[in-house]
């Protein structure tokens, strides 16, 4: 459960705040659109739920954790029940798809043997079993990012993050990914979205929050955008 009560995040005195009084709840493996146009505050709400940023005000609380109680030390955890992907894919330009995906596991100190296992599994959700050897610049900008998703969901997150994940691909390869993120909260996990894709929004007819100007400005279900 994500829950946001009043939030509001200012950057500096001098200027406009990003979010104000924002309040938002979120089901567990719910999926929700956040649209908004460039500067609406879509990046600076999802910065507040993995604690990149901190409110000036307000309070939130995800899978049960109460940010105003959280700890230095704690974010670490924070972040293993929240996965994120983004418009850039940040993959290791290094490794292959196996290890760009292994890697996730290899920092929180699972063994060879679990690592082989896990990482299989995940490549077939997002469909990229017998493509392991490849490297990043082998993979079309789609297949990438499905890289970026099967890494970012590889420690079962309760939550993922997409931030603008189809904001570089074309079409066809934008809608690879979404139903990739369709499958994955299929098998349980919360999606949040950020999209400027109107046809995307209308075809996954899921419930779409509205930023404008830092304030939530419409939350409906099953919506669909005609351009006016
Ligand atoms: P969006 O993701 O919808 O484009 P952002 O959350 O990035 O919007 O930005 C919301 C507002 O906050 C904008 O006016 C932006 O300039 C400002 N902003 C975002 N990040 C920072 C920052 N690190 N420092 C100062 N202002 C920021």
């Amino acid at each position: 459960m994500i829950l946001l009560d009043r939030v509001s995040k200012s950057y500096s005195s001098e200027s406009e705040p990003a979010l104000e009084r924002i309040s938002l709840h979120v089901e567990p493996k719910e999926f929700v659109i956040i649209i908004g146009a460039s500067g609406a505050g879509k990046s600076t709400l999802l910065k507040l739920l993995t604690r990149e940023e901190k409110p000036s005000s307000g309070k939130i609380i995800v899978g049960g954790i109460d940010y105003d109680k959280l700890k230095d030390k704690d974010i670490p955890l924070l972040r293993r029940k929240i996965g994120t992907v983004f418009q850039d894919f940040k993959l290791l330009p290094n490794k292959n798809v196996f290890e760009n995906v292994a890697f996730a596991l290899e920092i929180v100190g699972m063994s060879n043997r679990e690592i082989n296992h896990t990482v299989p599994r995940v490549l077939d959700i997002v469909g990229l079993r017998g493509k392991e050897k490849r490297m990043p610049l082998e993979l079309s900008g789609g297949e990438r990012q499905r890289v970026a998703i099967a890494r970012a969901v590889v420690r079962q997150p309760k939550i993922l993050i997409a931030d603008e994940p189809t904001g570089n691909l074309d079409p066809k390869h934008a809608w690879d990914v979404i139903k990739v993120l369709e499958k994955i909260n299929r098998y349980g996990t919360t999606v949040i979205l950020t999209t400027h894709n109107i046809e995307i929004v209308n075809k996954l007819k899921r419930r779409v929050v509205t930023i404008k100007d830092g304030k939530i400005v419409s939350d409906r279900a099953n919506a669909e955008y005609h351009e006016s």
